[in-house]
């Protein structure tokens, strides 16, 4: 990560720029911001800055070895600390135990938060955190000198999700630092972090973003016009990666809707060749993405459901949706509602416990066959 990948921060940039350049690295930097700012990708740029061998321009070169063990999050003085969930049957209990995934979901989207780890996880309701056994790995690691370059940098991401324990383990590395190590922390919430741990960092803080900034990359990355990306804009509140969650939302679903509409077309024909196929593209959105599409069903079966009954003021359709229930709403009522939404929360469960998508789907569907006659 370089600095030039982040937009904008030119400040924030500028100042951990000169804390390399004039050797003035603190042992303990927080960087602190609302979520969605980049701060994670800030830290990750400073630490491949730090270690860079051919520094241009103010930025990494890119090149270098060091530069590209950072890129692959593969530097061997760089150790990466963020919240987990501890997992006895499959033997994970430390940060290098997810590092896959970890690595995983910060190079497909490098503004990552804090739900998208959750959802990478597949586990939505748990409380990933950092135990005190990953403080404890730490203080080994640190205990031996750094092998190719002068500093070793942890980089924590999200310090307020240490458990107590391991705050106070972190606490007693701070106060006797080794002179080789840096720590880099980024905080959605600093508040939450140990006030002694707190005190004893540097703070830059990173702010949100300016609509309009965030309104410039997205129209940088995707065909969309100016008003609708600076709407997109207004809504994300300044996150660039709440920003990137809407597009992508409003992306999928129109790809749901579309499912929607030709299983209930096609149900209705009772064209059965034809659902087979709809059956197999479904299955082709791969297990997560189909429990979201069969929530998004349920969703739709209920909107029209409502529709029917005629009281419009609770609606959550866009304009493509409300276009397609207009007509189709009148299929949906007293009799079948129910016995539909039991098999789209069954297809889901089903789909959940790893059950052949296709199969699923194509039962699915002829159920569907059966009830939209009712
Ligand atoms: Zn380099």
């Amino acid at each position: 990560m370089r600095f030039a990948d982040i937009p904008g921060h030119e400040e924030v940039k500028e100042r951990l720029r000169s804390l390399a350049d004039t050797d003035r690295i603190p042992h303990a930097l927080l960087l602190e911001g609302p979520a969605g700012t980049g701060k994670f990708a800030l830290a990750r740029a400073f630490a491949q800055y730090v270690h860079c061998q051919n520094r241009t321009n103010g930025d990494s070169c890119g090149r270098c070895p060091a530069c590209q063990q950072h890129q692959t999050f593969n530097h061997i003085d760089t150790i990466f600390c963020f919240p987990i969930i501890k997992n006895q049957k499959k033997k994970l209990s430390l940060c290098d135990d997810y590092l896959p995934e970890f690595r995983d979901q910060m190079q497909q989207s490098p503004f990552m938060d804090y739900d998208q780890w959750l959802l990478k996880l597949d586990n939505i309701n748990a409380q990933p955190v950092i135990y005190v056994d990953e403080a404890a790995e730490l203080t080994r690691k640190l205990s031996f000198t750094s092998h190719s370059s002068r500093y070793k940098i942890v980089l924590m991401w999200l310090p307020e999700k240490m458990r107590e324990e391991a705050a106070n383990k972190l606490l007693k590395i701070l106060e006797e630092p080794h002179s080789d190590t840096i720590f880099v922390l980024a905080s959605d919430n600093s508040r939450q972090i140990l006030g002694t741990i707190y005190s004893r960092t540097q703070r830059i803080i990173v702010k949100r973003y300016p609509d309009q900034l965030v309104a410039q990359y997205l129209t940088s990355q995707f065909p969309m016009d100016e008003a609708e990306a600076l709407q997109t804009a207004r809504l994300a509140e300044g996150s660039l990666t709440e920003a990137l969650r809407l597009i992508s939302l409003s992306k999928e679903r129109t790809k749901y809707l579309d499912l929607f509409k030709e299983l209930m077309r096609k149900a209705y024909t009772r064209n059965v060749g034809d659902l087979k196929k709809w059956a197999a593209d479904t299955a082709e959105l791969g297990r997560e993405r189909e429990m979201g599409f069969l929530e998004y069903c349920s969703r739709m079966l209920r909107e029209n459901f409502i529709l029917n009954l005629r009281q419009p003021s609770l609606l959550g359709m866009d304009q493509e949706e409300y276009q397609f229930s207009q007509k189709f709403s009148p299929f949906i009522n007293e009799r079948n509602v129910l016995r539909l939404f039991d098999q789209f929360n069954k297809a889901r469960n089903d789909i959940a416990a790893n059950a052949n998508a296709k199969l699923v789907n194509f039962d699915l569907s002829l159920k569907t066959i059966l009830l939209l006659k009712n």
